[in-house]
Formats: structure tokens, C-alpha cells, sequence
């Protein structure tokens, strides 16, 4: 299958086959979070400019703030307008009832995260949690965590987390859990420093434990903490057997650069959408250039036909 079959999906595609075939495709999908409608826009934007699917996702704070069932309708309303293959993820959801809560929503998927537990913990409160909304939706997609990649994503002084998860852990976990997907610790990390994002310093991930864990749980992987990471280890990541691609700060700190700047373009201005519009377009800039990496896309389209 060529990348080409890529740009054929559309809004009634299911997640799960959307993963399955950019697998196959050595591709993977990108996962970007909003906490308000610019973000919205811009990932939207993104995904009809270059006709490749997204994940958008929300954490507990982002839905908080957002509201669950309202970005969940606008989603909705999006996708039919669209026909583009845009699906909702309930990222990083601390309790059953913010899980469940999701699920009802009609999200995609969820991030089930109890990584800050021990293990056996871990593993408990994600299985209940796994049962709980498939019992919702069936179709739904579990992801649950396993190790520390620290949290947050922000502008941080120091790193954060370190100690990469095990292939033995990952098997385990998967087993005992019954999710779908994995979210491992490879070097990876919430959050940028701030030599990260003056672009004076590159994130650099463990592709051989990707490709071990990848081996050992058989699920599809997901890359937490993707911002700042060096370009040729997102491809060879995505090689070692990385399905979804979380990108988060590097959203945050476009868009708070291109306020900064919109707002102190004329002190005078005080019609929103004009003070936001290039805020949008800022965001949609980083959104569009990872979703083309994250698809080994270098040439257009056309010259793909034309090639081949
Ligand atoms: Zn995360």
C-alpha cells in the first residue's frame, strides 16, 4: 500500500483501521492537543490542508476548560462538515469517572494513565478502567502508561523522568490490561527545556527499546512528549514501531509567540479574530510541517504519481 491511500480517508474511517494501515504504510499519526477553539482551528486546518488523518486530544485540564462534551460535539460537527478523518482522544485521564465521562462523550479514545502508581496498581486500576469504557463503546481505543516521562507540557529548566520502561514490563502490562496501545518510556519527555525550544538542543529517543517493547507488548505504540524531538528519530521511532505521535508544547509555545507578537502589532486592536487569525495560521504552520514528517512526506502528492 502507498501513501497515496493515505489521502483517500475519510470521517467514516475507525481509528483503529486508520492505525493499522499508516503501520503499514511506515507512517504515524499525529496527536496534537487544544485547550480552546485557535487550537481547534489550527489542527482542523492542518488536517484538510494536507489531507492526512489527526488525533486531536484533550487532558483532564485542556477538557476541564474546554468542556468534554462540547469540544466532543464540535468534533463531531467538524468531522461531517469536513468528511476528514478527525478523531478525539481523552488524553492523560487520572479516574474511572473522567474516563467514563469521555467515553460517553463519543471520544475516540483514552489515555488511561496510572503510571504514577506502582506497577501492580498500574495495572489494576487500567484494566477496571479498560472494561468500564469499552462497556460504553466497544469500539473505543485503550491506552494505558508505563513509566515516568514527567508531566506537564511546558517550558521546564531541568529534564524530567529518565528511566526507560522494559520489554518484560510492557509484555506484562499489555496481558494484564487489555489495552490497545502502549505508552512506554524511551527517552521521550512532557514538556520542552528551554534550550529545546530556543532550537540550541534536540530530544533523542532509545529506538532499540522502542523496537524491543515494540517486539515484546505487540500493541500499537504511542510517543508521549514528542516536542523538541530530533526529526530523524521521529522516522526511525516510527520505524522501531511508534503509532501515535503527541505533540503538545511546541503547539503552546507557537501559539503563545504569535499572541505575543499579534497583540503587540497595533495596542489598539480589539476585534478578536483579527488579533487571532494569525495566531491560528502560526499553530497550523507546526501542526501541518509534523503530520507531513510524521508521513516521510518530502515530495508532493502529484510527484509521488508521477514517479511511480
Ligand atoms: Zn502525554
Amino acid at each position: 500500500m502507498t501513501s497515496i491511500e493515505t489521502f483517500r480517508s475519510t470521517s467514516k474511517d475507525k481509528l483503529r483501521d486508520v492505525l493499522t494501515r499508516l503501520e503499514k504504510e511506515g507512517a504515524a499519526l499525529g496527536h496534537f492537543n487544544v485547550a480552546d477553539h485557535v487550537l481547534l482551528k489550527a489542527v482542523i486546518a492542518a488536517a484538510a490542508d494536507t489531507k492526512l488523518p489527526v488525533l486531536v486530544g484533550a487532558s483532564e485540564g485542556e477538557r476541564e476548560f474546554f468542556g468534554a462534551r462540547q469540544l466532543a460535539a464540535l468534533l463531531k460537527s467538524e468531522r461531517q462538515e469536513s468528511d476528514l478523518p478527525i478523531f478525539l482522544n481523552a488524553d492523560h485521564t487520572h479516574s474511572l469517572a473522567k474516563a467514563l465521562e469521555a467515553a460517553k462523550a463519543g471520544f475516540d479514545a483514552v489515555t488511561i494513565d496510572f503510571s504514577a502508581l506502582p506497577f501492580e496498581e498500574n495495572v489494576a486500576r487500567t484494566k477496571e478502567t479498560v472494561e468500564a469504557i469499552k462497556a460504553v463503546n466497544p469500539a473505543i481505543l485503550a491506552e494505558g502508561e508505563i513509566g515516568d516521562i514527567g508531566t506537564g507540557s511546558e517550558i521546564k529548566e531541568t529534564a524530567q523522568g529518565g528511566k526507560l520502561s522494559t520489554p518484560e514490563e510492557a509484555r506484562q502490562f499489555v496481558e494484564a490490561t487489555g489495552i490497545d496501545n502502549l505508552a512506554p518510556a524511551v527517552g521521550n519527555m512532557h514538556g520542552m527545556l528551554k534550550s529545546m525550544v530556543q532550537g540550541k538542543a534536540k530530544k533523542h529517543l532509545d529506538l532499540e527499546r522502542i523496537a524491543q517493547i515494540k517486539h515484546a507488548a505487540g500493541v500499537f505504540l504511542t510517543l508521549h512528549g514528542g516536542s523538541g524531538t530530533d526529526d530523524e528519530h521521529f522516522r526511525k521511532a516510527i520505524t522501531a514501531g511508534i503509532n501515535i505521535i503527541h505533540i503538545n508544547t511546541e503547539l503552546r509555545v507557537a501559539w503563545r509567540e504569535s499572541l505575543d507578537k499579534s497583540l503587540a502589532q497595533d495596542l489598539n486592536e480589539v476585534v478578536p479574530y483579527k488579533i487571532l487569525r494569525p495566531v491560528v495560521d502560526s499553530v497550523k504552520q507546526v501542526v501541518s510541517s509534523r503530520l507531513r514528517l510524521f508521513h516521510g512526506q518530502t515530495v508532493s502528492p502529484e510527484a509521488v504519481e508521477t514517479v511511480a
